[in-house]
């Protein structure tokens, strides 16, 4: 396996950085090839601007949607976006790993997805029509990989449990489980949350590690959060709304576009079928 790892921490002598060298060695000595991305010790570039279209004109107003879509049909895309568009096709797992700020990644990693998952790449991908709207959540360009966050959180277990103060875990990753990861195609595992680290000691460290090392032995076989697909039939397009039979009665939320009962219409029409008719 071919494992991406998003390193977003600027202190390598971390806790993060310390449980980034435990997956590192785990997934190695499990045979798969690693590949770090460590945002703040290369110096990344965290916001969406017009040196990252060095082809539009000086005066030209800049679009950012627009300029995206014709620098990735151009492959005029800034070098260092270019490689990690390179690691993302290279990589059949993709891991995200940060320490939780203000309940969400720190701003250098947001940045890495509004400058890497350019138009045409994570997003603006298939046919767009009212019998389809484009290839996403669960469709795309990254379909068929798999992709996990790696979170550390000063926060109490209980206080991200569902009637915590915090707000449910899942309900605060889902932006970036569902809506970036899932959006270009990834299937998504469950996050691996470590809470209540900045009181951590020694003797806290080790379980943890063992934790951590299961789930990188354990990343091509543990079943992804059920998130419903886009175009398997549960949403009405091209209102986008899940079907009213679908889900508890009532319900509403993040937790209704996960398939928890298994209750999906019908399985995805598989993509090249979607061509034919096209
Ligand atoms: P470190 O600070 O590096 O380490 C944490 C502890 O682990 C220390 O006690 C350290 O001694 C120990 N440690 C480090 N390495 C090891 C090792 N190898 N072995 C044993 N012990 C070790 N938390 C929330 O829950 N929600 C929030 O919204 C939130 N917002 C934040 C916003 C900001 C701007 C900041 C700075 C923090 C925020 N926090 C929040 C807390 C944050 O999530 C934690 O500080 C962070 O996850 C700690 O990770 P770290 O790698 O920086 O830990």
């Amino acid at each position: 396996m071919k494992v991406l790892l998003v390193f977003a921490h600027p202190e390598p002598r971390s806790l993060n950085g310390a449980l980034c060298n435990v997956a590192i060695r785990e997934l190695e000595a499990q045979g798969h090839e690693v590949r770090v991305s460590d945002l703040y010790a290369d110096g990344w570039k965290s916001e969406v601007d017009r040196a990252d279209f060095p082809s539009l004109a000086p005066d030209g107003r800049f679009i950012p949607v627009a300029a995206s879509k014709k620098a990735f049909d151009a492959n005029a895309l800034t070098e260092d976006v270019k490689a990690e568009i390179e690691n993302l096709l290279w990589a059949d797992t993709l891991i995200l790993q940060f320490p939780l700020w203000w309940f969400a990644m720190p701003a250098i990693l947001k940045g890495w997805v509004d400058r890497v998952f350019a138009y045409g790449f994570a997003y603006g991908v298939g046919e767009h029509s009212d019998r389809r709207w484009g290839d996403r959540y669960g469709e795309g360009t990254l379909a068929g990989k798999r992709a996990m966050l790696i979170v550390t959180a000063g926060g109490w277990e209980e206080h991200y449990a569902p009637r915590g103060v915090n707000g449910p875990i899942d309900d605060l990753l889902f932006p970036i489980n569902h809506g970036i990861l899932h959006y270009p195609g990834y299937d998504v595992l469950p996050p691996f949350v470590v809470y209540r680290v900045d009181r951590f000691g020694e003797a806290d460290f080790e379980p943890v590690a063992e934790r951590l090392r299961e789930r990188m032995r354990t990343l091509e076989t543990i079943r992804p959060i059920p998130y419903r697909r886009q175009n398997g039939g549960d949403y009405h397009i091209p209102s986008m709304q899940l079907r009213p039979e679908l889900g508890d009665p009532g319900a509403t939320g993040f937790a209704l576009h996960e398939d928890r009962a298994g209750t999906t219409v019908k399985p995805a029409t598989p993509r090249s079928t979607l061509r034919d008719v096209a």
